[in-house]
């Protein structure tokens, strides 16, 4: 009876696993030392590899549209863009639906979100929640709170990550289980680094991406008519922070860059604003002075844009080893899942591109990485098809909680564990919806196994189908490869079949003739 009642008493003590998630924005899998990518001599992510080395990593880890809000929609609901209503960035997310923070909340986790949420309305779900307006800004960003709206001093990432620490040792309640989503802005466009990371690889050039000069010539049509280019399309001053006008003198600084980046900049303090310009002022000097052209200025473009994307990648990796750091301070490690992961892959000069949407890989690929104490086994690789459509049931199956059947994806809890689902998905279903719009990266949806990838640009009727292990690099389309002819039937009727699987009945319409020719002058 007295071992009851102990017994009874501990009982009370709620021993679920608290999950930490901790998600950036535009981090490409290939930016992230323990994915083995062509960046990893460079080191880009002590902290991250140091959580990989503890615990899992998903090596064929994928979304299910390449871009910032319907990512984040996926995982809110476990349901694929047409079913959760946030197919492209121009859309409001609903967020009277069921979400898998609600649900947690309602077994007993206290949850909170700190960061961009990019889903626009106050965010459900959340017993404390401090947001980014939309995009929000690098420098002293403004926070949409339950409070409303603030002003915090710092960079992005730190704000955040502070914000998070405050919370896991004095804003929860400390007698449940917790849900901390710390949501980062960077790496995201327009690439502005803390100002303690911009000598981070300032005495070295970057190695560059094999396809840096592609020109997509054995690619269907739509590789040839984006605007995702570094050599014709990425700013020098929007995107770069190029001083336009040569020979700056200190003073008058609005004039010097064109509206877009002042926008950022003017954020800044005058001492913040200081030491940018004075790390900036002889770079841009020098690049003026030496005239470049052609591929000679992709590769000083290049440069910039990859230092200033890894230097912002560097920020959010002190982020994961602070959050480590904390939950070891507070003795919170042992009975911490700690999951890192981003909203989709990205262009890091690959292709000769930046941005994302695309189904090809270095898009499609999101990391993720899991450390579960004593769950998972330290320094695993899991090569099975895995996509974000899947976090909501892998959260609610860590809280032991009851996954909706509505949920479209599968719990990851087993991999976790080391086991073999006996059955598990062969092919992943890829929709992106948002043309025309920025980046003119048209309609698609499509289908990739282990294997192989086939895509249909519907609005142009054309399509694409690649033989991954022999061309990994998506360089050569072989849709009219007598060769594939098998395989191709194989994948369309799969594509049909995860089509009815998902239900998407959205719009696939060609568009008229004149309308394809108005958006490919
Ligand atoms: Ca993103």
């Amino acid at each position: 009876m007295v071992l009851a009642v102990f017994l009874g008493q501990f009982a009370n003590a709620d021993d679920r696993p608290n999950i930490l998630f901790i998600f950036s924005d535009d981090h490409a899998p290939h930016a992230i030392g323990a994915y083995d990518g062509w960046l990893k001599s460079v080191d880009p992510t002590p902290s991250i590899d140091a959580l990989a080395a503890q615990g899992i990593v998903f090596r064929n880890s994928f979304c299910t549209n390449s871009i910032c809000g319907p990512s984040r929609a996926v995982i809110q609901t476990g349901k694929h863009s047409h079913k959760n209503g946030f197919m492209n960035n121009g859309n409001s997310f609903d967020w009277n639906q069921q979400t898998f923070p609600k649900l947690l909340r309602k077994a007993g986790y206290t949850t909170a979100i700190y960061g961009k949420s990019h889903l626009k309305g106050e965010p459900q779900g959340y017993d404390d929640w401090k947001v980014l307006p939309g995009q929000g800004l690098y420098y002293n960003p403004d926070m949409i709170t339950p409070e409303g709206r603030k002003r915090i001093e710092g960079h992005c990432t730190d704000v955040v990550t502070d914000l998070a620490v405050q919370w896991l040792k004095q804003g929860r309640e400390q007698d449940k289980p917790f849900m901390l989503m710390v949501q980062h802005k960077a790496p995201h466009r327009n690439w502005m680094p803390a100002l303690r990371h911009l000598n981070l690889y300032a005495d070295q050039d970057l190695p560059e991406p094999n396809t840096l000069f592609d020109k997509w010539h054995d690619n269907a049509p739509p590789a040839r008519y984006q605007e995702l280019e570094i050599d014709r399309h990425m700013h020098l001053n929007f995107d770069l922070f190029v001083d336009l006008v040569p020979g700056f003198d200190g003073n008058a600084l609005q004039g010097r860059y064109d509206k877009s980046a002042w926008r950022n900049m003017q954020r800044m303090t005058p001492t913040q604003l200081k030491r940018w310009r004075e790390h900036y002022k002889p770079l841009d000097d020098a690049f003026h002075a030496a005239n470049l052209t052609a591929d000679s200025l992709v590769r000083w473009k290049y440069q910039r844009y990859a230092k200033n994307y890894l230097r912002c990648v560097r920020g959010v990796d002190e982020s994961v080893g602070t959050l480590m750091e904390t939950l070891e301070d507070l003795g919170l490690s042992d009975n911490t899942v700690v999951i890192y992961s981003s909203d989709q892959g990205f262009y890091i000069g690959d292709h000769g591109w930046y941005d994302k949407r695309w189904m090809y890989d270095e898009s499609l690929k999101m990391p993720l990485i899991v450390k579960w104490p004593g769950v998972t086994k330290p320094g695993t690789d899991n090569n099975a098809l895995v996509q974000n459509l899947d976090y909501a049931e892998t959260f609610l199956d860590i809280a032991n909680a009851e996954i909706p059947a509505d949920m479209q994806g599968a719990s990851l809890v087993p991999f976790l564990k080391g086991e073999s689902p006996d059955s598990w998905r062969e092919s992943i279903y890829y929709h992106y919806y948002e043309y025309p719009s920025v980046h003119m990266v048209p309609r698609h949806y499509g289908v990739r196994t282990q294997r192989y990838k086939l895509m249909r640009f519907y609005q142009f009727d054309e399509w694409e189908f690649y033989d991954l292990q022999n061309d990994p690099d998506e360089l050569t389309n072989q849709y009219n490869n007598p060769d594939y002819a098998d395989e191709i039937a194989k994948m369309k009727r799969e594509l049909e079949r995860l089509r009815t699987q998902y239900d998407d009945d959205s719009d696939v319409a060609v568009l008229t003739e004149e309308r394809q020719a108005e958006l490919r002058p």
